[in-house]
């Protein structure tokens, strides 16, 4: 994964997302909580950053990875995998973990 270095750079945070999927058992939409762990580019270079990391902290970007890969239906008790391979995303400059754009989960409507 290019990028996403410098882990003493970044903040880490955890929380979880509102995503809409449907089942493939049962074939019920329902809303899961998604848990994610983000990681946000600090203010300034920590103290006793070395050079290496001079040089990557301007380059760095927020992220976001999801630790989920599997949810339980509500509906039928069952297990699925989550129908999105996007397992990590870049957020924008400025944009912090709480800020989700919603319309970005609705897929799944076969
Ligand atoms: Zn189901």
């Amino acid at each position: 994964m290019h990028g996403v270095t410098g882990a003493g750079l970044l903040r880490r945070n955890g929380g979880t997302r509102p995503a809409t999927y449907l089942c493939p058992h049962c074939k019920r939409r329902n809303e899961f909580q998604i848990h994610w762990v983000t990681r946000i580019k600090k203010d300034r270079l920590p103290a006793g950053a070395d050079d290496r990391d001079r040089a990557q902290f301007p380059k760095l970007r927020n992220y976001m990875i999801r630790t989920d890969d599997l949810v339980t239906c509500p509906t039928c008790r069952r297990r699925f995998e989550v129908p999105s391979h996007q397992s990590l995303v870049f957020l924008a400059d400025g944009q912090g973990p709480v800020q989700y754009d919603p319309d970005d989960d609705n897929f799944g409507n076969r």
